[in-house]
């Protein structure tokens, strides 16, 4: 793949940096799925609004009004952009990890036994789509199988047997594209399950909306949370969108000016609305840059998006697989539709030191370690952890190119340089 050109073009991409033997070289990043490069267009949109922020919501003065329109325009483009129904609320966050937390303070306990609302999860999740549902309200896990079909059956006898005997599910937690695999369930098959037996369903939308035309009303879903550095954009904002009604009812995320109507001493009345979960000054610059990475996206052709994205992914499995002693990591033998996020382990050789090879030698940034997804890890027998690499649309083709060589080398020849563990880091 060569030959395949980014679809959008990122800025850094030019950055060298340098090997073990002295060359400085292009970055290679297929570290995509963590953080992932800005666009150049949400770049300029950031240097466009700084010089005009100023406080919002609360300052009468002129650049004051130009904050709060920014924000809120950026609110409506953001909601927009993961199709929110007309009465669904956009809450500005910090990232998915914030947005989920958020919810999780939302579920309402169960309206029969007072009990804290209960969330059904898998347990391919991420951490941050695990753990906020394992704090006030009541998480169960469930393993799946090897198929999407029989993950699905397993989940909906869950979904059944709990109404069944009185303990109905509150909510149904998803992942939109699981970090370690890109795989993900289909949407429409979990929503119809979920909404059979009374679940609301929440996708964890960190690795599905950056690479995928996503849509709130098109599919039913919930809610959604997602990530502005994980979707072109700088870290810092982030998004949840969904449902007004537990949004509005729950308690509000953070306490402080801006989320109340009205203060006495001892008492508060809180706003409803997404102020009411954004106390405190909000990160104007972040949600404009968000905002204008979700334009961007939605003005190119989803097929485009997914064909760039396809092609590279398919290219990175199938090569991958031509490589002695690397295997690659997947959750179901069925599963459509991937995202960029490819898993994989040499043998032989320690993830870490062959993720401080392809930097030192290659100049290729990959990930390892156990990607906050360590039930999955687990049970995909990776517990001593696995190499990841992860593309999106500023990736041109020749940098998938460069890993697979950069791998087949390795195991060929060995790395060149001698590496070690100092603190726990593989180093050179
Ligand atoms: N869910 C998934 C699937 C992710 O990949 C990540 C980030 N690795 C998160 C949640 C958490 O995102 P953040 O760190 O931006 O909160």
């Amino acid at each position: 793949v060569d030959d395949v050109a980014p679809v959008l073009p990122v800025v850094g991409a030019d950055t060298l940096v340098p090997l073990v033997d002295g060359r400085r070289v292009p970055y290679a990043n297929l570290d995509v799925a963590a953080s992932a490069p800005a666009l150049q267009e949400v770049a300029a949109r950031v240097e466009r609004v700084l010089p005009l922020y100023a406080s919002v919501h609360r300052g009468a003065g002129y650049l004051s009004q130009v904050s709060t329109a920014l924000y809120e325009q950026a609110r409506r483009t953001v909601g927009e952009f993961v199709g929110a129904r007309d009465d669904d609320l956009t809450v500005v966050v910090r990232n998915t990890t914030d947005a989920l937390n958020l919810l999780a303070g939302c579920v309402p306990a169960d309206p029969v036994t007072g009990e804290p609302g209960r969330v059904l999860v898998l347990d391919v999740e991420h951490h941050a789509n695990l753990l906020p549902w394992q704090r006030g309200t009541e998480a169960t896990v469930l393993t799946g199988g090897p198929t999407v079909a029989a993950t699905l059956a397993e989940l909906r006898a869950e979904l059944a047997d709990a109404a069944g005997t009185g303990q109905r599910y509150a909510l149904l937690a998803v992942t939109g594209a699981s970090n370690v695999t890109g795989e993900a369930l289909p949407l429409a098959a979990v929503v119809e399950a979920a909404h059979a037996y009374g679940a609301r369903v929440t996708l964890d939308g960190a690795q599905l909306v950056p690479h995928r035309r996503f849509s709130l009303a098109g599919t039913g879903v919930d809610y959604v949370a997602f990530s502005g550095h994980k979707t072109y954009a700088p870290f810092g904002a982030g998004a949840l969108v969904g449902r007004r009604d537990w949004l509005d009812a729950g308690t509000p995320y953070l306490a402080g000016g801006g989320a109340v109507r009205r203060v006495r001493a001892g008492e508060a009345v809180w706003h409803e609305g997404p102020a009411r979960h954004e106390a405190g000054s909000p990160n104007v610059v972040g949600a404009v840059a968000l905002a204008a990475a979700c334009e961007a996206l939605a003005a190119v052709d989803p097929q485009r998006l997914r064909a760039h994205e396809e092609a590279l992914r398919s290219r990175l499995v199938a090569g991958l697989a031509e490589i002695d002693r690397v295997e690659v990591a997947h959750v179901w033998d069925d599963a459509a539709d991937p995202v960029g996020v490819v898993t994989f382990t040499v043998t032989g050789y320690d993830p870490g030191l062959v993720a401080a090879y392809l930097s030192a030698e290659h100049g290729v940034g990959v990930r390892d370690g156990r990607f906050c997804a360590h039930p999955l890890l687990g049970r995909l027998g990776f517990d001593a952890g696995a190499v990841r690499a992860s593309v999106g649309v500023g990736t041109p083709g020749s940098d998938v190119e460069r890993l697979l060589a950069a791998v087949r080398l390795l195991v060929e020849e060995g790395p060149r340089a001698r590496y070690d563990v100092v603190d726990g880091l593989w180093v050179v």
